[in-house]
C-alpha cells in the first residue's frame, strides 16, 4: 500500500509541517506509529523542512505527537545561542550597542534576525492533519507544556535546561528555585539565581535558604491577613 500525504493549505504549500521554514522532502510516520483515533490507512507522508527531515532520522517509529516534540526540542537546542540574544538583549539595545569592526557589526545587525526565525520556528502552528479533507484526529500534541518568552518549551523541565545553559547557571539550583516558587513565579526564579551568578555551592545552598524563609514568610502574612 502506498502512504497518503496529508493535505496542505494553499497558504501553507511548500513549508515544513513541523516549523514553517521552506519544506525540502515528506517524512513517513509508518501505518502502527498513527495513533490516531478516526484514520485507518496507510502510512502519512507530511512536508518537512532539510534540518527536520534530518532531525527525525534518528527518531524513528514513533507517533506523530512524539516527532513533533521531539522535532521542538532539538530545535530549542540547536538554536539556544540565538534563542539567548532575545534573553539577554531588546532589539534597541542590539541597535544602541554600536557594535564597531567588521566582525561585529555583523554580529549587531543580524543577531536580532537570527533570534526572531528560531523564535518562529519553535513556534510555529502545525496545521490539522487531513487526508482528502477528513481531519486525522491526534492525541494531544503536546502535555504539560510551559511557555516562556514566547517559547513554547515541551515541559518545564526542558526551560530549566535551556535557561540554565544560556545563563550559566547550576541546572540543579535553578530547579530547586522554581520548586520553590512555582512554575507561575518562573521569570522571578530565574532573576533571582541570577544575581549571584558565580555563587559557590555554600553560598546557593544559603540563597535557596533565604529564598524559602521569604516565602515562608510571605505565606504566613497573607494567612494572618485574612484571619
Ligand atoms: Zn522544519
Amino acid at each position: 500500500m502506498s502512504a497518503n500525504r496529508v493535505d496542505v493549505p494553499f497558504e501553507l504549500r511548500h513549508k515544513c509541517w513541523f516549523c514553517g521554514e521552506p519544506s525540502y522532502d515528506d517524512v513517513e510516520i509508518s501505518h502502527q506509529d498513527i495513533e490516531a483515533i478516526t484514520y485507518d490507512a496507510t502510512s502519512l507522508q507530511i512536508p518537512a523542512c532539510e534540518e527536520c527531515e534530518q532531525i527525525l532520522r534518528s527518531y524513528k517509529g514513533k507517533s506523530v505527537s512524539e516527532s513533533h516534540r521531539f522535532v521542538k526540542n532539538a530545535l530549542i537546542h540547536n538554536y539556544s545561542k540565538h534563542l539567548a540574544i532575545g534573553s539577554k538583549w531588546t532589539e534597541q539595545e542590539l541597535i544602541d550597542s554600536k557594535f564597531t569592526g567588521a566582525a561585529f557589526e555583523g554580529f549587531g545587525r543580524s543577531a536580532w534576525a537570527m533570534y526572531e526565525i528560531a523564535k518562529e520556528r519553535i513556534a510555529f502552528k502545525s496545521w490539522q492533519l487531513c487526508v482528502d479533507e477528513m481531519p486525522i484526529e491526534q492525541p494531544s500534541l503536546v502535555q504539560d507544556t510551559f511557555e516562556y518568552e514566547g517559547i513554547q518549551f515541551a515541559s518545564l523541565s526542558n526551560a530549566i535546561d535551556h535557561y540554565s545553559k544560556i545563563f550559566e547557571l547550576s541546572n540543579p539550583y535553578l530547579r530547586k528555585a522554581v520548586d520553590l516558587v512555582g512554575r507561575e513565579k518562573f521569570s522571578f526564579a530565574l532573576r533571582y539565581c541570577r544575581l549571584y551568578p558565580g555563587a559557590t555551592d555554600d553560598e546557593r545552598a544559603e540563597y535557596l535558604y533565604d529564598l524559602k524563609y521569604t516565602i515562608d514568610d510571605e505565606k504566613a502574612l497573607s494567612e494572618q491577613n485574612l484571619d
